[in-house]
């Protein structure tokens, strides 16, 4: 199928992508990134904009920066970018491993950073690693620039706490404190696939026993989501098989209508979201220190 017929603008900035939104209703204003989402989209018109507005020439907003405490990305970084950034893999391990397990090389070339946010699709990777890392999500539109706590950010399927108009800038990677135990597990039917469930988790470990543990689980409900009952349970715990156990059942008992569909039944999305939690806490507390 072809798109319905769209007027395109490609500025070469952030502010002349401003301006143009804002001599337009921005309810009509679709941004393009790589198009990895938004191409199948168009063409089945399941999004039909009265203007596409392509980010592909702001270069401004494609790099990978050292903060002090943490590394700031601009939303038109692409995945491969990431992928392939000594800055993430040693400082981020776990934002990339996450990105490695994102679709196809062809997909992580053209796809961005930003777009993967904005989409903010269930079974995404991003959204887990934004909850887990506590990133920060920075938008900006006429009104000006703010920045939005990943957990305010994901609201639901393919909506994100972005107003109509409002352009993701950056996001802001905290640094993790050091010795940080970190796991992210995923199952797929095939390599490259989006994941059936996934579970991602961060901890700490003083003497033996678990500290600020994040629990993430992603693929089973409306967004991805993070455990506090779950991580209750790890919190000041020894690590040990038991405590992991617990906390993982936990997290099965509190997903409430996991989703369902002909690659998985919801039963089935809860058991895999149990054993891969506890995959993750036991990988997690063997890499912290
Ligand atoms: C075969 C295939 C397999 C895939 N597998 C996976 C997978 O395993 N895991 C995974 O996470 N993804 C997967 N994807 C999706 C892929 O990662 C996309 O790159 C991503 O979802 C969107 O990024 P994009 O840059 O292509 O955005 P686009 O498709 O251009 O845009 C996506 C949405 O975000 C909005 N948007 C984009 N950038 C901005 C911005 N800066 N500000 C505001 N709104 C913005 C757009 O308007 C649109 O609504 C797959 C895609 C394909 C085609």
């Amino acid at each position: 199928m072809k798109p319905a017929p769209f007027e395109y603008a490609a500025p070469d900035t952030i502010d002349e992508a401003i301006h143009v939104i804002s001599q337009n209703d921005p309810d009509e204003v679709k941004i393009l990134a790589g198009g990895q989402s938004l191409m199948p989209l168009l063409n089945m018109r399941l999004a039909r904009p009265q203007l596409l507005l392509d980010l592909s020439r702001v270069r401004e907003l494609a790099y990978i920066r050292e903060l002090d405490a943490g590394v700031a990305i601009g939303a038109m970084t692409t995945k491969r970018d990431l992928e392939e950034s000594p800055l993430i893999r040693e400082r981020h391990p776990l934002f990339h491993a996450a990105t490695r397990l994102i679709g196809h090389p062809q997909i992580r070339n053209r796809g961005t950073v930003g777009g993967s946010f904005a989409q903010a699709d269930p079974a995404a990777e991003y959204p887990a690693v934004a909850l887990a890392l506590d990133i920060e999500i920075v938008a900006q539109g006429a009104g000006g620039t703010r920045r939005i706590a990943a957990d305010d950010f994901f609201i639901t399927y393919l909506t994100t706490a972005l107003e109509p108009g409002e352009i993701l800038t950056e996001i802001r990677v905290p640094e993790l404190p050091a010795g940080t135990g970190w796991s992210f597990q995923e199952l797929a039917r095939r390599h490259g696939d989006f994941a059936l469930v996934g579970a991602t988790v961060t901890l700490r470990l003083e003497a033996g026993r678990c500290s600020d543990p994040r629990i993430v689980v992603f693929g089973v409900v409306d967004r991805a989501t993070r455990f506090a009952e779950a991580e209750a349970l790890v919190a000041g715990q020894p690590a040990e098989p038991a405590t992991f156990e617990r906390a993982a059942a936990q997290v099965a008992e509190s997903i409430e209508d996991p989703l369902s569909d002909v690659h998985g039944s919801g039963e089935y999305r809860r058991d895999l979201a149990r054993v891969l939690t506890q995959r993750a806490l036991v990988e997690a507390a063997g890499r912290a220190n």
